[in-house]
């Protein structure tokens, strides 16, 4: 069996396919969730998702999409193959390959619960990769409550003093436990973005209760908070919005990255470094494969504190560093 990065993952036996990979022809590929990094449908290519990430895709015409519920398990080629829950968007999905030796894919997953979703499932594994984005000590999230905490009582705070409020969040995932956390804390219905909107029905269609909200529009007088994409938050955007508010305007930004000098709160949707290490510990493999950011500097980590052999997955034509008996 051989493993190894190529335009995204690759398993490779007799059969093999793929996962979150593009610039394929005629293979089967699993697309883990929704974000852009991850998922691009052609048609030339058989897919396999969880019904909320096909919710969420834009889809190229004909693509030939295979919603696959959680836990279901189903056949590619000689490989039985089951999604389960990554806690980290709608649909988001690790994968389980079961054979000879049990293989999990992590992609991108948080162990924390949110106001929308239940964390990531810990599943047992043989050979576990795992990504590895925040996987460096310093990256640190506190406990979400504390977070929203925090954050309500800002909001509060700026609602007070007669500001309006404009919070960041990526258009699919955050922006979503946004628009929730608005209606709890400030019992408001806030203006959203037009593809936040778009994202928002599609968590709705798939029964995930966000309150209520409205398309951004130029009636930013009748309400108190505007949520969107990060990308869009600049200097400018800002003063024309407190132009159209007809007040002063506050902003922060929701992620688990330096926020650009905006009030930040470290709201993500990834696993930072302790929760990385507890995956591992507790789905106990005998090898750790890790991609993505600190990929080379997680994989020391783990054979150091956890005694379990580690190193980053290897690219395609790596041939020693990607075979597996
Ligand atoms: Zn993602």
């Amino acid at each position: 069996m051989r493993l190894f990065e190529d335009s995204g993952l690759c398993l490779e036996d007799k059969d093999k396919f793929f996962i979150d990979a593009r610039a394929k022809k005629d293979q089967d590929i699993v697309i883990t969730h929704a974000h852009s990094d991850h998922a691009k449908t052609t048609t030339q290519n058989r897919y396999f998702m969880s019904k909320g990430t096909s919710a969420l895709l834009k889809k190229g015409k004909k693509s030939e999409i295979n919603e696959i519920p959680f836990k279901k398990k189903f056949r590619l080629g000689e490989f039985s193959v089951s999604l389960h829950n990554a806690g980290h968007i709608l649909g988001s999905s690790q994968l389980k390959v079961e054979g000879n030796k049990t293989v999990v894919f992590t992609s991108d997953f948080k162990l924390q619960d949110s106001i929308l979703f239940k964390g990531a499932e810990i599943i047992p594994s043989d050979i576990l990769v795992i990504e590895s984005t925040f996987g460096a000590p310093q990256h640190f999230f506190p406990e979400r409550d504390i977070v929203y905490a925090e954050m309500k009582k800002w909001m509060k705070e700026k609602m007070k003093e007669n500001k309006f409020i404009v919070l960041g969040g990526y258009s699919t995932g955050k922006a979503q436990e946004l628009t929730r956390l608005v209606n709890e804390f400030l019992g408001e219905a806030p203006f959203v973005h037009g593809k936040i909107a778009e994202q928002n029905s599609a968590y709705e269609a798939n029964g995930v209760n966000l309150g209520e909200y409205r398309k951004l529009n130029n009636n930013l007088r009748e309400g108190n908070v505007l949520i969107m994409p990060p990308h869009l938050i600049g200097t400018s955007l800002l003063a024309a919005l407190a132009h159209e508010a007809g007040r002063k305007v506050e902003c922060a930004l929701a992620t688990g990255w330096n926020g650009r000098g905006y009030k930040t709160f470290p709201l993500s949707d990834h696993a930072d470094f302790n929760q990385l290490m507890r995956y591992v510990e507790k789905s106990n493999p005998k090898l750790v494969l890790t991609h993505h950011g600190f990929a080379s500097q997680f994989a020391r980590y783990v054979k150091r504190k956890l005694g379990i052999e580690a190193r980053e997955l290897g690219k395609k034509g790596q041939k020693t560093l990607n075979e597996f008996a």
